[in-house]
């Protein structure tokens, strides 16, 4: 622990209690008893490294349970390497916690933390713990493997790719309006669908290594799709079309939008779906889709890459949806 005079020993100890056991099973960690871990790479492998942050009142409630900041924390940075085909094995955790919090609190964090170990197969191998009179503030750093030269980018598409997406678009961003009260007319069933998809993604980790050697490009979409289609589009040097009709929504996100279609933003613009979308040739869409059902993951076409710079969104007829008529604002519905 470094920080203000404030931070006791009882506290390190329990930090200590709590983080150590998430460590046991990797050698390395040392027990997070030392000042670094050690990391060997295996032959013919390479470390895919991510971060992400999330503070308080910022990207998470201040009154969200503490088990599901720690297991998104988690999740959002295993989706990143679930994108790039990588398999997650370890993660690093810096920790700001407010100066009042209490040992309860943290020990439903590390439960969380614990979980989320266990479910992906990652150790926590080291970090840093610090008190802070800000919002609490979480930096995680997450480590996965994937066979040299084949990792998923976003450079990687081709001309004549089928754009795919796993899992469901838009639940996200409905379950952070549904978390601020602002679906009220849905049932409340779906609401709390939407809410547990907000609090608690999904990545992608089981499919995205089975991509590897298929698609030609892929990326995580957590800043709305159309912005990270745009993202993909712009590092492969292509553009896209995209078919409103095809994406794939939830029963929660299909009833939301048949009461207030111009929700219909949020599945193209919201954040937080960490679903992965890849750029494959169509030859190879059969093998992606059995695949993906072998492992319990809905994949859905939902356009293509062509030549050109644009993301152009289509409805069903293939006339161009005029996006400000969705209500899309392409500064508030994409963030990031
Ligand atoms: P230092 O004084 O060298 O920064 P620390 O006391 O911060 O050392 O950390 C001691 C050990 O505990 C290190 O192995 C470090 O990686 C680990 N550690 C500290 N905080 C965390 C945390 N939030 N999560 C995981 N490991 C941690
Ligand atoms: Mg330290």
């Amino acid at each position: 622990m470094s920080g203000d005079a404030s931070d006791d020993r009882d506290e390190f100890a329990l930090i200590a209690r709590l983080f150590a056991p998430l460590a046991r099973s990797y050698p390395g960690a040392l027990g997070l008893g030392d000042d670094a871990a050690l990391m060997d790479v295996p032959a013919g492998q390479q470390v895919v490294l991510t971060m992400d942050s999330m503070v308080g009142g910022v990207h998470f409630f201040a009154d969200d349970p503490a088990d599901l900041i720690a297991r998104k924390l988690v999740r959002v940075n295993l989706s990143d390497l679930a994108a790039k085909g990588a398999k997650p094995f370890a993660i690093m955790l810096s920790a700001a916690f407010p100066q009042d919090v209490g040992t309860d609190w943290l020990r439903r964090f590390a439960d969380g933390l614990a979980q989320d170990c266990h479910d992906y197969g990652v150790a926590l191998i080291g970090g840093d713990t610090v008190s802070t009179p800000g919002p609490l503030t979480l930096t995680l750093t997450a480590f996965g493997l994937v066979g040299q030269g084949r990792a998923l980018l976003r450079s990687g598409g081709r001309d004549g790719d089928k754009v795919f997406v796993t899992g469901t678009l838009g639940d996200g961003a409905l379950g952070l309006l549904s978390r601020q009260g602002r679906l009220p007319r849905l049932d409340p069933d779906l609401r709390d669908q939407l809410t547990r998809r907000y609090l608690l993604p999904e990545p992608r980790t089981t499919l995205g290594p089975k991509l590897v050697g298929l698609a030609h490009a892929a990326m995580d979409v957590s800043d709305g799709l159309v912005q990270d289609v745009g993202h993909l589009c712009r590092q492969s040097g292509l553009g896209a079309v995209i078919i409103a009709a095809d994406l794939p929504l939830s029963p929660a996100a299909q009833q939301a939008l048949a009461d207030d279609p111009s929700l219909l933003s949020k599945v193209l613009g919201g954040g937080d779906d960490y679903e992965i979308v890849f750029a494959a040739p169509p030859e190879h869409a059969d093998k992606i889709i059995r695949l993906a059902d072998d492992v319990g993951v809905a994949v859905t076409a939902i356009g293509h890459l062509r030549s050109g710079t644009d993301v152009v969104v289509q409805d069903g007829q293939g006339r161009p949806l005029d996006l400000a008529r969705t209500g899309w604002r392409h500064f508030t519905d994409t963030r990031g």
